[in-house]
């Protein structure tokens, strides 16, 4: 990756797994060699209900655990949601914010992105913030200023990178097996960072930028090495710990 950013492989295991899954972590740990674990983050992001024991089987290795969602505020009146701060209490390291099927299936806007965000750094957790163009947006040309625009109100101010990955998903590769050309994926990246260069000035140059969206063994290489990509978020290929050690391995 580019201007000495270290690479982040982050997993999200999506409403998927039960405790029998906790043997995917554990391969992932057999799987991680110290000399790929010396030069790239790796996390995974498995549903709240495992969160407590995947830290447990990760403990004392490379791999960090981070939360697929959480609710803006610490605590209260808020029926079924989970805090930064709980998620922090039981070992995660990082979260996402805004996934696309969370702004698509549960409404959660820009601004609301921006204030779980804020809830991230409260509790001293990365916050993963997703932004991506629909199929119709970006056949309409708006791809550029939809994604800056969500990254425009998503990102709160002083955002560092201790606090802050951005995450490019195009809503149409999620899922699709289809991928932008690395030339698309550039042109994005390149018009986030220099975004981000007007939110928070130098620090952009530190931020991690990753791509998510059909990442799998057979493309990571190819998509790992676009310029200002630094990083890949893994849906179904983090389900099977060697589908994510083979994208792990693209670096
Ligand atoms: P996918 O999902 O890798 O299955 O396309 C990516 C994501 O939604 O983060």
């Amino acid at each position: 990756t580019s201007a000495g950013r270290r690479p982040l492989v982050a997993g999200n295991w999506k409403m998927n797994g039960t405790r029998s899954s906790l043997a995917v972590v554990e391969s992932v740990r057999q799987g991680l060699t110290p000399e790929l674990a010396e030069r790239i983050d790796v996390l995974i992001c498995p549903p709240s209900t495992l969160i407590a024991s995947c830290v447990a089987a990760a403990y004392g290795s490379p791999i960090a655990i981070g939360g697929q969602n959480l609710h803006a505020k610490p605590n209260g009146a808020f029926t079924g949601s989970i805090s930064a701060e709980m998620l922090s209490d039981l070992g995660a390291r990082y979260v996402i914010v805004g996934h696309s099927e969370r702004r698509a299936y549960h409404h959660e806007t820009d601004d609301g992105v921006h204030a779980k965000a804020l809830g991230a750094r409260r509790a001293g957790l990365c916050g993963i913030i997703c932004v991506g163009e629909t199929k119709e947006e970006r056949e309409q040309g708006r791809a550029l200023d939809i994604v800056r625009a969500q990254l425009a109100i998503g990102v709160p101010k002083g955002a560092t990178a201790a606090d802050t990955v951005i995450a490019y998903e195009p809503v149409w590769a999620i899922g699709t097996g289809l991928t932008p050309t690395p030339k698309d994926i550039a042109e994005v990246h390149a018009s986030l960072r220099e975004m981000l260069d007007k939110l928070v000035g130098a620090e952009a140059e530190k931020i991690r930028i990753v791509y998510g969206g059909s990442v799998k063994p057979g493309n990571a290489r190819e998509l790992m090495s676009v310029e200002n990509v630094d990083g890949a978020l893994v849906g179904g290929a983090s389900l099977v710990a060697e589908d994510f050690l083979g994208i792990c391995a693209a670096y």
